[in-house]
């Protein structure tokens, strides 16, 4: 047993880890941005993300539940067993220059972190051989697993390792993504969850002109679905969002379209309701088919629970977050802060009603469940919080105010905003471990609100079965068209310090030059 004397030496041996680590976060923070992968194709990123791990003593479990991005990197013996997970993808046509205010793809249409995917595992690899030096050289014992989030815009993965058993005898999971505001709450967030389905039609093509009544078109059948489904909108609750893309529309005008598709997320607040109105597309799609003589089937390509997180592990988190404090931004970081919220638009005031202007300054203080949500967003991370006490390190790396998915949101990602806001959640991480690790009371305490108070009437249904497979064909196609392209601008750090460095950036460039007329 420690006392407090010594686990606050560990945890002073923990911080002065990190804070030498500052040039390897950057490097992994830029590489990755660079990389700029999307779900399911993040062969690069996982590539060197398992070499980092790999050479620092882990070993690596590749092709975790049939996807040959995710893996799982483990160091250590024995309990407790310590999760520390992050996701790794990006957005669709969201490349851009880092440190610039102003739109300047690096690959004209290529994919970007336009998330701020590309710090999250900076922050919890840095934690985690913070703890495993301590760990070491005290002969603490635990284990300590690394994983990455594959293909979270898609609500890809998760689901799939817990129904594959990766996360059976895991005690505890830290997971962090990149935030605005350094914070780590619990209980229901206000989330939304979601099943994401693609409905295929299967008509009969004919001469458009030619012979059009021998046709059976699957595009009127996804068209009329949509229409549908709009109409249904007025008889759902406010609080579900839902939205589709058509992936397949036709080949051309003059054949009546034998095949097409459409993929939708339906997102609903509660298990029953996302359930109800998956139900009621399946019915809509089946109309469809029906009024346009095709057939239809349906498959899920992701989904994911409404969030859950643990009481006792968010207020350890809470108590080093505030310990850590928020990043010495500086006058170049508030700047091109600023110059980004002006570019698109930013809101005066975020939800809480507090203004936005420039960085964060302070820590958001911890909150609870909230008591009612109209809905939003959802993350995977959600099927894990069900089955294992779990908390979300929220960490200051982006820029207040942007839009979310948009290519705006990638400008700070490769920048000292996002290199700060890492180190930071590396430390708060890196401390939280510690106390993990050295004080049994925590997990216990952990796992007693896990069972008595968040599992204790609702209990985890997957919406997916033991034969769903992953969509591991997803993005395939758009990363085989850019990655040749996007290969020569992959970060260099043996030349450059940095990735600005290397792409030629004066950090902050707040206007765009006007080209001279020669
Ligand atoms: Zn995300």
């Amino acid at each position: 047993m420690y006392d407090s004397i010594q686990v606050s030496q560990l945890k002073q041996q923990a911080l002065s880890f990190v804070s030498g680590k500052e040039k390897a976060v950057q490097e992994m923070v830029d590489m990755i941005f660079s990389f700029g992968e999307l779900g399911f194709q993040e062969v690069e990123t996982s590539k060197y993300l398992t070499e980092v791990l790999k050479k620092n003593g882990f070993t690596i479990e590749r092709g975790v539940s049939g996807i040959p991005t995710a893996w799982m990197a483990k160091w250590g013996t024995g309990s407790p067993v310590i999760a520390l997970g992050s996701d790794i993808d990006c957005i669709p046509k969201a490349s851009q220059k880092p440190g610039v205010a102003f739109k300047e793809p690096i690959v004209e249409g290529a994919p970007g972190h336009g998330e701020g995917h590309n710090s999250g595992h900076a922050v919890i690899i840095y934690a985690a051989l913070a703890a495993k030096e301590i760990m070491q050289k005290n002969h603490l014992p635990g284990t300590l697993v690394v994983w990455p989030g594959v293909a979270e815009e898609l609500l890809g993965s998760k689901a799939w390792y817990i129904r594959d058993g990766y996360f059976k005898n895991v005690d505890a999971c830290i997971f962090t993504h990149v935030g605005t505001g350094f914070q780590c709450n619990y209980g229901d967030p206000g989330m939304n969850g979601l099943v994401s389905v693609q409905f295929s039609f299967d008509g009969d093509a004919a001469h458009a002109a030619g012979a059009p009544w021998r046709g059976k078109s699957a595009l009127d059948a996804v068209e009329l679905m949509d229409i549908g489904w709009n109409f249904k909108r007025e008889h759902l609750k406010p609080t579900q969002r839902s939205h589709y893309v058509i992936t397949d529309g036709g080949d051309q005008p003059n054949v009546v379209p034998s095949k097409a598709s459409v993929w939708y997320y339906f997102r609903e607040r509660t298990y029953e309701d996302i359930k109800t109105t998956y139900e009621a597309g399946i019915k809509i799609a089946e109309g469809a088919s029906l009024m346009t003589d095709t057939k239809v089937n349906h498959k899920i390509l992701g989904t994911a629970w409404p969030g859950h997180f643990n009481k006792p592990l968010a207020e350890v988190m809470n108590q080093n977050i505030n310990r850590v404090g928020m990043p010495d931004w500086s006058e170049a970081d508030q700047q091109l802060a600023v110059a980004v919220q002006k570019l698109v638009e930013a809101p005066k005031k975020d939800a809480q009603g507090k203004e936005i202007n420039g960085l964060k300054k302070s820590i958001d203080t911890i909150k609870g469940s909230v008591p009612f949500s109209w809905g939003g967003g959802s993350d995977d991370i959600a099927d894990i919080s069900w089955n294992v006490p779990t908390i979300v390190l929220w960490y200051p790396a982006n820029v207040p105010g942007t839009k979310g998915h948009h290519w705006a949101d990638a400008i700070a990602m490769a920048t000292p905003i996002a290199h700060k806001g890492s180190m930071a959640g590396a430390k708060a991480t890196a401390l939280t471990l510690i106390d993990m690790l050295t004080k049994p009371q925590i997990l216990k305490e952990a796992k007693d609100y896990f069972v008595n108070v968040q599992t204790k009437e609702i209990k985890y249904q997957p919406f997916i079965t033991p034969n769903d497979p992953p969509a591991i064909h997803l993005n395939k196609e758009t990363m085989d068209k850019y990655r040749e392209l996007m290969r020569k601008y992959y970060y260099d750090p043996g030349k450059y310090k940095s990735y600005l460095e290397q792409l030629g950036i004066t950090y902050p460039t707040l206007e765009k030059k006007a080209k001279i007329a020669p």
